[in-house]
């Protein structure tokens, strides 16, 4: 939970793999975003990304506004 009450989507309970194109390494960190014209303002998308891909993929959407914060993925909830 971040200072305005966001929460991030739960991710899979299993094994979490990064999120870019093509990549099949486990995901180290999940990327927090938000698409303003089709989430609330308290809702957070993840993206999963290994440590190779965590700064392309927050550059991808730090060019769209739409990333919000970036945090281990042991921090992030899992579906039960
Ligand atoms: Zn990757």
């Amino acid at each position: 939970m971040d200072l305005l009450g966001a929460v991030p989507d739960a991710v899979p309970a299993g094994e979490l793999i990064c999120s870019a194109k093509g990549c099949r390494a486990p995901a180290a960190w999940g990327l927090l975003w938000n698409n303003p014209k089709l989430h609330t303002p308290d809702r957070r998308k993840v993206w999963l990304a290994c440590d190779d891909h965590r700064e392309h993929l927050e550059q991808f959407l730090a060019t769209r506004s739409f990333w919000k914060q970036t945090v281990a993925v042991s921090e992030l909830d899992r579906v039960p």
